[in-house]
């Protein structure tokens, strides 16, 4: 075995053996940065061009959002892209940029997945060598093979966000960092689309799922990167928020709220609304009692006209004589 298939085969073992979807892409990255020492890489995901399309349509590069994959995750201004992206976006295929005078250039790999987001490799400074880009090809194959096979497993078929099953995984991690920086606190929030039986009822199953399709979207595109989104069944969905202040989420609960309010539901048009629920995670606590929290919150929500926000921590426990505090609500 020669010296670069041996480093490849290597590699390839450390990417195989990543045991979720966030720690595969950290460990591409990795492994790109040791292939090719001069190269600056980032992967990029670019939520909505899937949902649009799926359903049917037209993709206007407007409505997009890409995100850099990264700890702290963040928007890119389209103007801090640079070359390449968005014609990768629409053609999905390979784009090499080069800047032959310096005798290195840019390739952006797209990932197309069926479930996942669509993700962008991007690579700044490879050497214009055929070999080197051949190699990079081939690791970004088995990652876009990998990373296929964690979405199946890790999100769900019809949203794209993720289910159940890296939920305590991800609540524990959220929570670590929240501790870690005492500036930072962590929000579980329920959220449930108001009436929704009506919606299946009246327009039919699919276009309920054109709904639930177009609600992951919105969540994609209002909540941070940093914050997890599930769909933990039917219409009901999680966010584990994490927000700098000490203050509840309002703002960007509330903003989500009017965005669903006022979005132009295909076919069922501006009716669907939504009721929050959500509670502080308190140091320590299970995520399954703050689950709890979060859904009494959010039956308060219901019993109170739907279309709102209810913190639990705002909702007054009744007093049972002779028995104290208990966890009953007054509508
Ligand atoms: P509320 O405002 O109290 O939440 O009322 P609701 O009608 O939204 O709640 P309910 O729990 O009565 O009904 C939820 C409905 O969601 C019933 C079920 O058929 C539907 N549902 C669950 N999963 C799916 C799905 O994957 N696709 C579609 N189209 N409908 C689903
Ligand atoms: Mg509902
Ligand atoms: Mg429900």
């Amino acid at each position: 075995m020669t010296i670069d298939a041996l480093e490849q085969f290597i590699a390839t073992m450390r990417l195989s053996r990543q045991q979720d979807g966030v720690a595969l892409t950290h460990a591409l990255i990795e492994n790109l940065r040791l292939q090719v020492s001069t190269a600056e890489v980032c992967v990029l995901e670019v939520f909505g061009s899937r949902r649009l399309a799926v359903a049917g349509a037209e993709l206007s590069t407007s409505e997009i959002t890409i995100r850099r994959f990264s700890d702290v995750g963040q928007r890119m201004p389209r103007s801090e892209l640079g070359p390449g992206i968005m014609r990768t976006i629409r053609k999905l295929t390979p784009t090499a940029v080069e800047a032959e005078e310096l005798g290195v250039g840019r390739v952006v790999f797209p990932v197309v997945d069926k479930i996942g987001p669509l993700r962008l490799v991007v690579l700044d400074h490879v050497p214009m060598d055929p070999w080197v880009r051949t190699r990079i090809f081939q690791l970004v194959e088995i990652y876009g093979n990998l990373i296929a096979l964690m979405d199946s497993r890790e999100r769900d078929q019809l949203t794209g966000l993720l289910n159940r099953h890296l939920f305590v995984s991800l609540f524990e991690l959220a929570a670590k960092r929240a501790v870690a920086d005492d500036n930072k606190r962590l929000w579980l929030c329920v959220l449930d689309i108001d009436h929704f039986k009506d919606i299946n009822d009246n327009y039919g199953h699919l276009y309920g799922d054109e709904v639930l399709i177009h609600f992951a979207y919105l969540m994609e595109r209002s909540f941070r990167y940093t914050d997890d989104l599930f769909r933990f069944g039917g219409e009901e969905f999680i966010v584990l928020l994490t927000s700098e202040s000490s203050e509840p989420p309002m703002l960007p609960l509330e903003r989500f709220r009017q965005i669903v309010e006022t979005h132009d539901f295909p076919d069922v048009g501006r009716q669907v609304t939504v009721s929050i629920g959500f509670a502080e995670c308190e140091r320590g606590a299970l995520p399954t009692s703050i689950i709890d929290r979060a859904d009494k919150a959010l039956y308060h929500a219901k019993q109170n006209g739907r279309n709102t926000i209810v913190n639990h921590a705002d909702v007054r426990p009744k007093r049972t004589e002779g028995f104290g505090k208990v966890d009953i609500f007054e509508s």
